[in-house]
């Protein structure tokens, strides 16, 4: 049985909870196949923001870099708590009815506080991200420099309150009396999908080439 996230109020899911999933092996999942989190924050002056961004999961921690001049960096040195959510589009749900039009998802919501990492922590976790892409990289780069690393904020947020949503299903939902209704109705497969890596001209060395079949290549 996989371990559960403590999630509270007001941070688990109030509509359809029958959705709602706070284990572990469900949250990982997701936040695995995924690579862009959008995290939200509220900033000096009462303002919301949300950006987009790179991370990768180690553990229960969620990992991402910024410019340490960005707003978002900025903010993580203050030690601001942060939420990052993470969605995969399966499918797209066309019903007999506007109202029950949806989508097919799975999503992560986070919520936690965030530290900035220093050190050899700080190195490790660029790495870590760097081989999310591609396990093994990171031993074939180009070390980075001082200017570089000093540019570069590593925020981790811990993955504490959190919830994923998870809708499924092959068929819209629909009232009984609306199935005889003449309109089309039915589902539309999301994919994502990657491909066949393109080398750079003047690459000199297949080292670290990214592989067709690995974390990023699922499909
Ligand atoms: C691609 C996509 C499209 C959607 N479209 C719609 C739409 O058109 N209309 C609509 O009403 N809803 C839509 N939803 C669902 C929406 O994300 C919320 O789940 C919904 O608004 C109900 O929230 P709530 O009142 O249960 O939770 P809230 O009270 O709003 O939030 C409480 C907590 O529940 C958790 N939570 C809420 N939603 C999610 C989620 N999706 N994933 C993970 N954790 C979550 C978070 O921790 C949040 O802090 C969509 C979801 C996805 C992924």
């Amino acid at each position: 049985m996989s371990e559960v996230y403590p999630t509270e109020k007001p941070y688990r899911v109030r509509r359809t909870p029958d959705r709602a999933h706070y284990d572990k092996e469900t949250v990982h999942g997701i936040l695995d196949e995924g690579l862009v989190a959008h995290v939200g924050y509220v900033g000096d002056k009462g303002e919301p923001h949300v950006i987009p961004i790179f991370y990768a999961r180690r553990g229960d921690e969620l990992l991402f870099h910024a410019s340490s001049k960005s707003g978002l960096g900025l903010a993580a040195k203050k030690g601001v708590s942060m939420c990052a959510t993470v969605t995969l589009i399966d499918s797209i749900v066309y019903a007999r009815s506007g109202f029950h039009h949806s989508m097919k998802f799975r999503s992560v919501a986070a919520h936690g506080p965030t530290e900035l990492l220093t050190g050899d922590d700080k190195l490790s976790a660029l790495d870590f991200m760097v081989d999310r892409l591609e396990p093994g990289r990171a031993a074939h780069l180009r070390p980075m420099n001082i200017q570089e690393i000093k540019a570069t904020h590593v925020v981790r947020l811990m993955l504490d309150q959190v919830t994923a949503k998870v809708s499924v299903g092959d068929a819209p939902n629909e009232e009984p009396e609306d199935l005889s209704w003449p309109v089309w109705a039915g589902i539309v497969p999301v994919d994502t999908v990657y491909g066949v890596p393109r080398q750079h001209d003047p690459s000199v060395s297949d080292a670290g080439r990214p592989a067709l079949a690995g974390p990023m290549f699922r499909k």
